[in-house]
């Protein structure tokens, strides 16, 4: 026989001896098995899966034995396994929707303080993953982010009329896309209500002109007309958008 090889005493096929399991045998000393690894596995799941009663009594009691080490070798595996770990929770979720939902119920009426701390803990972590969103959103659509900002704005002042993205762009458009105070034009602009809302300024875009954030803040409350072209009705933007 060769050395390195040896034949299955199941599948009668050469194989590698690194393919057998190896064996303590009565003088002490290892030997590869007499069937190979492939048999051998195959063998002790045919096993298993007839005497499944038998087989679930000793490793109840082996667990039961040796708690600590299989939990242990539990928590290894599920480190090193993620993916087959989150598949294996799916399979017993679908199997067990209804008991895992009514233990759950029992648990939080059992754990009222843990479960609303924990409930809150998630509530703040959903509304920084909503905020972080939103924020992304923003940055990818300035023009319509700029829109959204200017309406919930206008809700809070309860100031009458909206302007449309469209619109402002429009605006920007018509006046050279500069600043109109200061005239630079590599700036970004902001939308500036021309009579301020808290002075009863509408948010129709005919009340906007577009200044650079450092005029619109220098503006402040003041209501100063920076639109040099005043013979340019703005009212047909919105009937051209
Ligand atoms: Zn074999
Ligand atoms: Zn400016």
């Amino acid at each position: 026989m060769n050395n390195k090889k040896k034949i299955c005493s199941i599948c009668h096929i050469e194989k590698p001896l690194t393919e057998f399991y190896r064996q303590r045998f009565g003088n002490g000393k290892y030997r590869p098995t007499a069937r190979c690894g492939k048999c051998a596995s195959k063998s002790s799941k045919e096993y298993r899966i007839r005497n499944k009663k038998k087989v679930a009594k000793t490793t109840a009691k082996y667990q039961r034995k040796n708690r600590d080490k299989v939990r242990n070798w539990n928590r290894n595996w599920a480190k090193k396994n993620p993916d087959k770990m989150r598949e294996m929770w799916k399979k017993y979720y679908i199997q067990n929707r209804d008991k895992i939902i009514l233990r759950a119920r029992k648990w939080k009426r059992d754990n009222a303080g843990k479960a609303n701390a924990w409930a809150r803990k998630n509530r703040i972590k959903n509304l920084e993953k909503r905020k972080n969103a939103t924020k992304k959103w923003m940055q990818k659509h300035p023009e319509k982010a700029q829109e959204y900002n200017e309406r919930r704005r206008c809700k809070i002042m309860n100031a009458i009329g909206d302007w449309t993205a469209t619109e402002w762009k429009t605006l920007c458009d018509r006046y050279g896309n500069k600043c109109l105070r200061c005239h630079k034009t590599n700036v970004a602009l902001t939308a500036d209500h021309v009579i301020p809302l808290s002075k009863g300024g509408t948010n129709f875009i005919w009340n906007i002109q577009p200044l650079c954030l450092s005029c619109n803040s220098t503006k402040g409350i003041r209501s100063d007309d920076y639109r040099f072209d005043h013979r340019f009705d703005t009212t047909i933007i919105r009937a051209a958008s």
